[in-house]
């Protein structure tokens, strides 16, 4: 708004200026207001400036006119540490409770569309999380079709660039090829658009063979990386006999027979020990993870200088088996947890808000304020974004979500 200021009045400078400056505070309050920490009740307001910098929170008698109230929950910006980006276009194509042997080998023959029918969906998914308040994420991408959108994005993407590699014969060639993947990737991060980071990651225990591991460890020094981990029952039977389902996934790649190691252990307790060059590692899923693998990874972590995060993708769970997590017995053991959507080709929609409500559903003794921690301050953390993302701390710009008091909507509104 156009000001007039009388030069040789102070009193007319201070004024306009303070006329300026409320018209950048941005107030917003609701039935509760959750700061990455705890909630609060309808008393606390939330002012930011007009681009989301927080200034304050404070009492509703402090907080002046011009506060916008809503009915439900105001929160951070959600973070979302799993996704398949490229996947998008598989929404409806592999029906529900498959089981995941079946929904893999559906996923590695359907995956031939059309490349615009591929970016289309591509841009679809990427809105729909812009519009339901999911300001990070990490996505997992065999590829880099997702490059060009990415780069105009108003979300921060964490670019997990998937290695699948089944023998030690093939690391190296398999290797070189993520690497370019990689570079393609990192020559769009310059963008002053958005913010963007990448890294190589293993895709699971049941696709990496033992070389491929080594060399991924050397590769990510330091960096943020995930694995799928125990998804299946038969991933543990691979590792323990040579035998289950996973054979039949092999089949479709003409490869008869298991090619990793038999250790008699579980996944886990046989590839985490690949890793020992202070990574942060996201576990992805852990369906079906027994106590005893969670105290050996724990364990396996802090003597090697790794730092484990679970990520939960609990709606694909769903989706694919039917069944949710141990989420008790990570919580007995303070993992530190965070959420993710997975794929469109095992969730019916990207929002960490279903997965709230869903975790909610299933676990209803857990709080609101742990699995809000979760989605938000947890996800920011755990992705290196903390010092901007996660919580409504002045300084930061975590973006700003209305959540339905049940968890199971949202939507940006800053
Ligand atoms: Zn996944």
């Amino acid at each position: 708004m156009a000001c007039k200021v009388n030069k040789n009045s102070f009193l007319g400078f201070g004024i306009c200026f303070l006329e300026f400056y409320k018209m950048a505070y941005r107030k917003f309050k609701a039935d509760q207001l959750f700061d990455g920490y705890k909630l609060h009740g309808p008393d606390t307001v939330l002012i930011t400036d007009e681009n989301g910098k927080v200034l304050d929170l404070v009492k509703s008698s402090e907080a002046g006119d011009n506060v916008q109230a809503f009915e439900g929950i105001i929160s951070p910006g959600l973070i979302n540490c799993h996704c398949h980006l490229e996947l998008s276009h598989l929404k409806n194509v592999i029906p529900p409770h498959t089981g995941l042997i079946n929904f893999l080998c559906s996923v590695v023959t359907k995956r031939d569309f059309a490349p615009e029918i591929i970016h289309q969906e591509i841009m679809k998914a990427e809105k729909e999380m812009v519009d339901n308040g999911i300001v990070a994420v990490g996505d997992i991408g065999n590829t880099a079709d997702t490059i060009e959108l990415k780069s105009k994005s108003k979300i921060r993407w964490h670019n997990f660039v998937e290695v699948i590699s089944f023998t030690d014969e093939k690391a190296e060639e398999n290797i070189e090829h993520y690497k370019n993947v990689l570079k393609q990737l990192k020559n769009t991060q310059h963008s002053t658009i958005n913010i963007q980071r990448s890294s190589l990651v293993p895709h699971a225990p049941y696709s990496i063979s033992p070389k491929t591991f080594r060399l991924i460890n050397e590769l990510t020094n330091n960096q943020i990386i995930s694995i799928h981990n125990q998804e299946h029952p038969d991933e543990d039977e691979l590792y323990k006999t040579g035998g289950g389902d996973y054979l039949k996934l092999f089949k479709i790649f003409g490869i008869n027979k298991s090619p990793f190691p038999v250790t008699g252990k579980s996944s886990i307790r046989s590839v985490l020990p690949f890793f020992n060059n202070g990574q942060t590692i996201f576990l992805i899923h852990n369906t079906f993870m027994p106590e005893e693998d969670v105290v050996f990874a724990k364990e396996y972590a802090k003597e090697n200088g790794l730092t484990l995060i679970l990520c939960l993708c609990v709606n694909a769970n769903l989706y694919i088996e039917n069944k949710v997590p141990p989420i008790e017995i990570f919580i007995k053991y303070n993992c530190p947890i965070v959420l993710g959507t997975d794929s469109y080709s095992s969730n019916w929609q990207l929002s960490i808000a279903k997965e709230m409500g869903a975790i909610k559903n299933h676990f209803p003794s857990l709080s609101s304020e742990t699995i809000l921690q979760w989605a938000t301050r947890n996800g920011a953390k755990a992705l290196q974004w903390d010092d901007e993302l996660g919580s409504f701390e002045k300084g930061k710009r975590p973006g700003v979500v209305l959540l339905k008091n049940d968890l199971s909507e949202s939507k940006r509104i800053l």
